[in-house]
């Protein structure tokens, strides 16, 4: 991995446009390995010491920082500002947040957390990028306020690019006010008075930060009965308010026959650190999405016993993990058919060195994907193998 100065960084992607050799754009390097291998002869550039916080705009909740910095150092200086970017943090880190990456390599892969359900997801909270082009040139779209965002819009296609498309230097984003208070509650019960919960909750006039189901392997986890179960996070301004909602909640919950337990904010995250922690760099850790109203389809299904879960009951979208020795390579094949036939898909970020599933499946919009690459990156030099949504990249 090469982790040249900012002043050097032109030059060096001049260069290696001239000679066409093949690169992959990096953060600091912390997932690098995630989807399909990165060919060995691929140079890796890593923004690494393009870490500046360029400008916080306290008032206006913008912030600009170079991609390299890391997600710990951004979030330290909004905090001191009672502020925050609204993402699930720290993820499959240390507790303390040194195992995190980049904000760009967090734009770069484009995923997001349960928290989606309020804040929606880190391309939403993009309002302006910086990127090295192939050819070394800068570009810049997007604006630095919130109102001001003009001209074609790279921040979306930029965000879950995996590094394909070009180089992001600088990244614009939206910050949020740090919720005052903070609860939660665990509700378990049978699945099918859940997704009742689920449905009054998703229809009613309350805003949960977090609404996810975890599957019983995770409940056993946070040493909770090996149940299906909602985790939901409650924030507001005033304790008044988020009492009322716990207690329309519990109520609700009691009515459907569901066991429900108040979380004060230490437990809540507590359970969600169970979720978000670390897995074995030599296990599976597998993206799944699916149509939400199906999701206890794959909750009930045989092919996902025994497997840590976390889903977002909003959005669909989760992630799963396991050991290499307890997930065979057929039930993930198996997860994958069953995600698709529920409108979804599944992606696997990470497998054991000795199985070979495919990261993911051809998707209809292969053709378009592929043209956008062209006009990017005409020599096919970025990040060969790992065109994300097209099975067998050049
Ligand atoms: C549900 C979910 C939530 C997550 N939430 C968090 C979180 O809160 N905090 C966190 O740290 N991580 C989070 N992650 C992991 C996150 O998605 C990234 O994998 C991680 O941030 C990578 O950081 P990095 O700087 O080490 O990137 P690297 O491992 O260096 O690179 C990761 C990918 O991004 C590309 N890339 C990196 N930087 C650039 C760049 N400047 N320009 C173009 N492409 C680039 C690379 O080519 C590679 O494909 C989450 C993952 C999931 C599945």
């Amino acid at each position: 991995m090469i982790t040249p100065e900012p002043h050097e960084l032109s030059e060096l992607v001049r260069q290696l446009h001239a000679q066409a050799t093949p690169w992959l754009p990096a953060g600091l390097g912390s997932r690098l390995g995630w989807g399909p291998a990165v060919q060995d002869t691929a140079t890796v550039v890593s923004c690494q010491r393009l870490n500046r916080i360029l400008d916080h705009a306290v008032g206006d909740f913008t912030v600009t920082v170079e991609a390299g910095t890391p997600l710990r150092q951004l979030q330290e200086t909004l905090w001191s500002h009672g502020q925050w970017l609204a993402i699930d943090w720290p993820w499959g880190s240390e507790a303390d947040g040194s195992g995190a990456g980049s904000v760009g390599g967090l734009v770069a892969r484009g995923l997001a957390g349960g928290l989606c359900h309020r804040y929606l997801g880190v391309r939403d909270q993009l309002i302006g990028i910086g990127l090295m082009r192939t050819d070394g040139v800068a570009a810049r779209a997007g604006g630095k306020v919130v109102k001001n965002v003009a001209g074609y819009d790279l921040m979306r296609l930029f965000t879950g690019s995996w590094g394909s498309l070009g180089l992001i230097t600088e990244l614009t984003l939206r910050t949020t006010p740090l919720p005052p208070q903070r609860r939660g509650l665990l509700l378990q019960g049978p699945l099918e008075a859940l997704d009742g919960l689920r449905r009054w909750l998703l229809r009613s006039s309350l805003t949960p930060e977090l609404i996810d189901w975890w599957s019983p392997a995770l409940s056993l986890r946070a040493a909770r009965e090996p149940k299906n179960a909602l985790l939901l996070g409650l924030a507001s301004v005033s304790a008044e308010a988020l009492a009322d909602q716990s207690t329309e909640i519990q109520g609700r919950a009691e009515e459907l026959g569901l066991h429900c337990q108040r979380l004060d904010p230490e437990r809540l995250e507590a359970l969600r650190a169970v979720a978000l922690g670390e897995r074995s760099a030599q296990g599976w850790l597998l993206r799944l999405g699916l149509l939400p109203s199906h999701a206890t389809q794959l909750l009930a299904a045989h092919a996902l016993r025994d497997l840590p879960l976390v889903l977002g009951a909003g959005s669909g979208l989760g992630y799963a993990w396991a050991a290499a020795e307890a997930l065979p390579a057929y039930r993930v094949e198996e997860l994958r058919r069953l995600c698709c036939r529920h409108g979804g898909y599944l992606t696997v970020l990470q497998q054991p060195p000795a199985t070979a599933v495919p990261a993911w499946s051809d998707v209809p919009s292969r053709a378009l994907i592929e043209a956008v690459k062209r006009e990017f990156d005409p020599k096919q030099q970025l990040a060969r193998g790992r065109l994300p949504g097209v099975l067998k990249a050049a």
